[in-house]
């Protein structure tokens, strides 16, 4: 029950399987560079892996941070070692206490991307509004 609301509350969460399947080594720690390196050279399309490669995902978690749920989240992937990209929305980054949860995300090794200011859809207004909103959300997360 808890997990479900958890998981309600972070928003949706994509599984970049095709990331995975179509460059297997890419995140691969002490190869990124080399396998970049690779696949840009190759021009040659999908890169494939040796067969000993295990196929990776990518988790994002959109909408937060929440200061119900996102330290519960955070300490679940500490557990099991794992690390995510976090979507925030500015107006969430700033409130009450949330910039602690920020701090924590970066500081454990996730990566911080920006889900603009107010959560708008960014398809649905106007190119000025897009950038402020673009502008705003990054703002927020680089003041912490
Ligand atoms: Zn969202």
């Amino acid at each position: 029950m808890r997990l479900k609301r958890m998981m309600q509350g972070v928003g949706l969460v994509y599984v970049l399987l095709l990331l995975g399947l179509i460059c297997p080594t890419l995140f691969t720690e002490n190869q990124t560079k080399e396998k970049v390196q690779e696949v840009s050279d190759s021009n040659a399309g999908a890169y494939e892996g040796t067969a000993e490669e295990k196929p990776k995902i990518a988790l994002t978690f959109d909408d937060g941070p929440s200061a119900e749920c996102t330290p519960m989240l955070l300490d679940g992937l500490k557990e099991r070692g794992v690390k995510v990209t976090f979507f925030l929305i500015g107006q969430n980054v700033e409130k009450d206490n949330n910039c602690e949860i920020v701090k924590r995300m970066y500081e454990e090794g996730h990566l911080i991307g920006n889900h603009t200011y107010h959560h708008v859809e960014i398809t649905r207004v106007s190119n000025e509004t897009a950038y402020q909103e673009i502008a705003m959300g990054n703002e927020a997360i680089k003041n912490i």
